[in-house]
């Protein structure tokens, strides 16, 4: 049996041993969560195995505490204790750079379910953020014309055109509270994220947020709806930016909460949201800046309008045809993807909710005049989500001028356009049903859930952010960081038993350390809101839904170059709670040796 004082080699020498021997329950046991990702999973692996180590020689017995008394023979228990500490923090130190080397490929494709490319007929795609990817400054364009909107056309104060758009203020999936005007993080059991909640631009203290939600748990009748809409606003409250009220309003909008029976949370799902939730966010600070008593309620909804205009209206669309190499990226990568498609045979389509002319301008720009030669259905303007439920709209021809035709549709043809229809008009025509079908797109609600939930097509969803989050997930930095957090984490989960007064407060400290790293892993990834996909030890709704929504996800269309299309995707096998580590993956050889398509290219050159 190894000794506390084991060095790195001999636990790496004794890994097979250890593995074996299941000696790594007492961390391990604190990471089964039904959706850690495997890239957690990945990189702690051998923090498992190195650190745990020191803990587990000792963990066949029930009770530690009393393991550690009986054996400690009348040393002096806070001694015993920080010895145990020290050697445990002394072998993540040199473990850090061991782990390191494993790093997670940024163009790795990630399984929720088991998925073969084998059985994939017909590859479907939304258009934007999934074929086209645009560039930060879509955002900021965003961001100015919704703001010069709400001052020219809903007279709002001149002064908000001082506010310009905060590139990586907000990261998408937040909740925002429609009535109190707050901006936050909420997790997959509909806890809020104490150190994630704001107002206006600045952080609400963690007592204002608990004394507001009485605890950190949104009710579900509070929530959006299934979609992330917001099914009601009403029940107006007013709030009062004077901080001597504070209280006051306080009370007041609990009872507002509390009578009210709408949806005052709404998600924030589209990438387009970002410019959404940034100017929510700078209006709401002019407006307390300058004490101004303003409805939240009307805030949320002119915000909303304004932003949609910037759509709907086509002053987003016109700005990008104008200059389409400003915003649009990595193009090349789009048509290598439809090439390599093409070139296998498989059928492909597009349904978005852009209009032809955008799509036109910007898929030539990507593919080249010939574009639409690549798809066997382009629809347009197809009215997402509601065009996987509404029925009764059908399909309309129209032509390359933009003109609307009035003939019924009995099938979808190659190099026409259609817009709105229905997907069961779709399903109908073109017989493309079932798990046959995988489709990409990167709003999760609107692109993705119905198919899954109704329609059992295969989704596949864009997550831009993964390549940014992983980037830092891989760095000595994080690694360091979050091995010696589980490993503390361990430390205290099996040391609390001693209820003496001097190893409780030992363990006190230790409670203390792990808190004051908590903000460490958040702002590491971004310093108002952390990552997309984890709170401080849990995941995110976000995370929740692309897990059930989605059966495979990725950074963006092109990590499909990566795989061939015989490719069969393997979710992880995650213990539950209840389970043993059994798995091989949990063994660094066959980490190794199975995760090849997941390493960086530096690693396998
Ligand atoms: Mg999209």
């Amino acid at each position: 049996m190894a000794p506390l004082s084991s060095p790195l080699p001999s636990l790496l020498r004794h890994r097979g041993c250890l593995q074996k021997a299941n000696v790594c329950k007492i961390l391990q046991g604190l990471h089964h969560r039904p959706f850690r990702s495997c890239l957690w999973k990945r990189n702690f692996g051998a923090a498992y195995h190195g650190v745990g180590q020191l803990l587990s020689h000792q963990h066949r017995a029930k009770n530690y505490a009393a393991s550690v008394y009986s054996s400690s023979d009348g040393q002096d228990m806070t001694e015993r204790l920080w010895s145990i500490y020290n050697e445990t923090k002394r072998q993540t130190e040199d473990l850090t750079p061991v782990i390191s080397t494993n790093s997670v490929n940024p163009d790795t494709i990630f399984a929720n379910n088991e998925m073969s490319l084998r059985d994939i007929e017909i590859y479907g795609f939304d258009y934007d953020y999934t074929l086209a990817f645009y560039s930060s400054h879509l955002h900021t364009l965003i961001f100015n014309i919704a703001r010069d909107i709400l001052i020219s056309n809903h007279r709002y104060p001149e002064g908000l055109r001082k506010y310009e758009y905060i590139p990586n203020f907000a990261v998408r999936g937040l909740h925002y509270d429609v009535q109190k005007a707050l901006l936050m993080k909420i997790d997959a059991f509909h806890y809020i994220q104490l150190g994630t909640v704001y107002r206006g631009l600045h952080p609400v203290p963690d007592e204002e947020v608990i004394a507001m939600y009485e605890g950190c748990h949104v009710p579900l009748e509070n929530m959006s709806d299934f979609y992330g809409k917001v099914m009601s606003t009403s029940a107006p409250v007013c709030i009062k930016t004077d901080t001597q009220k504070s209280q006051q309003n306080i009370m007041m909008s609990i009872t507002v909460l509390q009578s009210s029976h709408g949806h005052t949370m709404k998600q924030f799902m589209d990438i387009f949201s970002l410019p959404e939730m940034t100017l929510l966010s700078c209006v709401n600070d002019f407006f307390m800046r300058h004490n101004i008593d303003y409805e939240p309620v009307h805030l949320y909804k002119d915000v909303k309008e304004a932003i949609r205009d910037v759509h709907v209206k086509g002053i987003m669309y016109r700005a990008v045809e104008a200059d389409i190499e400003k915003y649009i990226c990595y193009g090349e990568q789009s048509h290598a993807v439809l090439k390599k498609l093409s070139e296998h045979g498989k059928k492909m389509f597009l349904i978005t909710n852009s209009p032809f002319d955008f799509v036109d301008r910007g898929m030539s720009y990507i593919v080249g005049k010939d574009w639409r030669d690549l798809f066997d259905v382009v629809i347009v303007q197809a009215d997402k989500p509601s065009f996987f439920n509404d029925r009764r709209k059908p399909f309309r021809r129209v032509t390359d001028k933009g003109a609307l035709l009035w003939d019924r549709i009995h099938r979808l043809e190659k190099g026409q356009i259609y817009k709105q229809g229905n997907l069961y008009e779709f399903l109908r025509l073109t017989g493309w049903r079932g798990s046959k079908v995988l489709y990409f797109g990167d709003h999760i609600y609107s692109d993705l859930a119905d198919l899954t939930l109704k329609h059992g097509w295969r989704t596949g969803a864009i997550i831009p952010e993964l390549r940014k989050e992983i980037k830092i997930m891989n760095t000595e930095q994080y690694v360091h960081m979050m091995t010696w957090l589980q490993a503390l984490t361990g430390l205290i989960e099996q040391m609390q038993v001693h209820r003496d007064s001097a190893s409780q407060a030992v363990v006190e400290e230790w409670i203390r350390e792990r808190e004051a790293m908590r903000p460490q892993t958040k702002d590491i990834f971004n310093a108002q809101f952390g990552s997309l996909f984890r709170t401080y030890h849990n995941p995110t709704y976000f995370s929740r839904r692309l897990s059930r929504f989605a059966d495979i996800y990725m950074a963006s269309i092109s990590c499909l170059l990566n795989y061939d299309l015989q490719h069969t995707f393997f979710p992880r096998r995650t213990p539950l709670q209840h389970e043993s580590p059994f798995w091989p993956e949990q063994s660094h050889v066959s980490l190794s040796a199975s995760s090849q398509p997941h390493r960086t290219k530096a690693e396998s050159d």
